[in-house]
């Protein structure tokens, strides 16, 4: 008769929304699609990552990250460092049910604790790991030795940071750091080249994926478990600053980026990476330059409308050069597309400009 869960009506308690209970306690809620999310109490999360689930007969809270969770009353009790007690008197009191049998003493919320900052404390790789790499030995250096002078390469892969990767059996992959204008290592992407100068496809990357080294790393306990890694950032993000003055180039792939430099090295070429991340808080290290844009024939309309909405960053100049040199059949034709075919027939490549 004397159980504490006798006092408060526990079903109506954990039947309030989880996710009106998560913003009382003062949560910044995220909803991702049909979800509500919020940060984890259970673990040190610094990126939402506890789902909030209001669906009939499930009123319950569940974290990706660590993997525990439960009802409203469990959420509340992690959440202010109460006992089960408490968290019933609060609940109780703040959204007016009635206990079964009043108890005097309704505690307070304490302050929020101070770990949850605003942005995501993301992880940068050690430069050292990223210098250990740099190599022309990789597949596209190899490539590109085949149609440019071998100094301008080895040049270029110095600028670029371009390392040599062994997995899967192979151990020529191409590693494309992404260092942000600090100087610091958001990601390393990793890509295979085809490397034989008889084949159609020489110097395209292989069928399949890329991979980021960062998550691989991670996998293998070469950095934290928990490693969270920034995505905005463009690849030779990091040679801005260095070259104050300089027109900007701004293509879709790192590996346009490279045949750019060793065709027109008097231009910085910069590389968003995929399509999709042609998106303001990636451009934002353009702010107040000169940039000529050169999309994959593929990506000129969409690149064309998504930089109308931006004309207050940075003073872009969107070029169809692409679709100008796009031999038929070729929707996927680009700028290393476009100096490869060049040299293959000795012939000297355009200014894109
Ligand atoms: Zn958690």
């Amino acid at each position: 008769m004397n159980s504490r869960h006798e006092h408060f009506d526990t079903q109506r308690l954990n039947a309030i929304s989880i996710s009106e209970v998560a913003r009382r306690l003062g949560d910044n809620l995220k909803r991702t699609g049909t979800l509500q999310k919020t940060c984890c109490p259970w673990h040190d999360d610094q990126h939402p990552s506890l789902v909030l689930y209001e669906r009939t007969n499930e009123n319950r809270c569940h974290c990706f990250s660590c993997g525990k969770g439960g009802s409203v009353i469990d959420y509340v009790m992690q959440h202010e460092g109460w006992t089960f007690q408490e968290a019933c008197q609060w609940l109780s009191t703040e959204f007016g049910i009635c206990n079964i049998q009043a108890t005097s003493h309704t505690p307070h919320p304490k302050p929020r604790p101070k770990l949850k900052p605003v942005e995501p404390a993301y992880t940068y790789i050690p430069m050292e790991m990223v210098d250990e790499l740099v190599s022309v030995e990789n597949s596209l250096c190899q490539c590109l030795m085949r149609m440019f002078r071998p100094e301008a390469v080895e040049w270029i892969c110095e600028e670029y940071r371009i390392g040599c990767y062994s997995m899967n059996n192979q151990d020529d992959y191409t590693v494309f750091p992404n260092i942000d204008r600090q100087g610091r290592v958001c990601n390393l992407k990793v890509q295979h080249y085809n490397t034989d100068p008889s084949s159609e496809h020489f110097a395209h990357s292989d069928q399949g994926c890329c991979y980021w080294l960062g998550s691989v790393w991670a996998r293998e306990g070469r950095l934290p478990k928990d490693a969270q890694f920034r995505s905005s950032c463009l690849f030779g993000e990091h040679l801005l600053p260095r070259y104050p003055d300089s027109m900007i180039v701004l293509v879709e792939s790192p590996k346009n980026a490279l045949f750019g430099s060793l065709g027109f090295p008097e231009l910085t070429w910069v590389a968003t990476g995929s399509k999709v991340m042609l998106k303001r808080e990636v451009l934002e290290p353009l702010r107040g330059r000169d940039v000529i844009v050169i999309p994959d024939r593929d990506a000129i309309e969409e690149w064309t409308k998504t930089l109308r909405g931006m004309t207050d960053l940075a003073n872009f100049t969107v070029s169809d050069f692409c679709l100008q040199q796009a031999p038929e059949g070729q929707p996927k034709f680009d700028i290393a597309d476009y100096i490869q075919a060049c040299l293959m027939s000795d012939k000297r490549p355009s200014a894109p400009t």
